[in-house]
């Protein structure tokens, strides 16, 4: 990337890590993977409970291997064998748990987090349950407004996953959004979190790295 166009996105993450805090919820700066693990190491407690929301994020930066292999009990709805009872099963433990991972589908410069989910179980558990939410973001998920990061979602973020799915809707076919009545519709809860009661809960690292979808 060119010094013109980092410096440009670095004033964007500054201004979305002052807009975080203001929204009681803590930033973060990584300038690639390492840092990012540097980071995730002196957050987390080890022999923690520990749980993810669905996240290519999460595969991409390593952090799934990171969750099993460092001594963390760790809700693995990826683990190999697990019947839809099983993960159902860990959605709903999810809530309990000391520190949950994901994603989120977009930041915006006022410092919000906005996601579209369809089971609901990222969505539910990064507004309720968890004692602490870790949020990695690549900085290809920044957007300016709440308006620009529904225009990615639904223009981007959700096609791309229902490609990635294959899912049978049309945004699968056109690339955007026809706001479709498919049986498989990967779209059904629109959340939005403004800010946070406990200002110790939800902390958001943003990867100088484009991440995830
Ligand atoms: S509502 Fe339907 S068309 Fe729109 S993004 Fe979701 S799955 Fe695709």
């Amino acid at each position: 990337m060119d010094q013109n166009t980092e410096f440009v996105i670095q004033r964007h993450i500054e201004r979305t890590l002052e807009n975080l805090k203001k929204n009681r919820m803590n930033g973060y700066y990584a300038v690639n993977q390492e840092d990012l693990m540097e980071i995730l190491d002196t957050l987390c407690e080890r022999k923690s409970t520990v749980s993810v929301g669905g996240s290519m994020t999460l595969f991409e930066t390593g952090v799934i291997n990171w969750l099993r292999e460092e001594d963390f009990e760790f809700y693995d709805r990826y683990a190999e064998g697990l019947t839809k009872e099983d993960i159902t099963e860990i959605y709903r433990k999810s809530f309990g748990a000391n520190y949950y991972f994901t994603s989120t589908n977009a930041v915006t410069e006022d410092g919000e987090l906005v996601n579209i989910d369809g089971t609901g179980n990222r969505v539910a558990s990064m507004i309720y349950g968890p004692d602490k939410v870790i949020v990695i973001v690549g900085v290809n998920k920044l957007v300016k407004d709440e308006a620009a990061a529904w225009e990615r979602l639904r223009n981007f973020a959700a096609p791309t996953n229902s490609v990635r799915l294959n899912r049978k809707t049309p945004c699968a076919v056109t690339g955007q959004c026809s706001n479709c009545n498919s049986p498989e519709r990967i779209c059904a809860s629109y959340v939005t979190i403004k800010r946070q009661m406990n200002p110790d809960r939800i902390h958001v690292i943003i990867v100088d790295e484009r991440l995830g979808y």
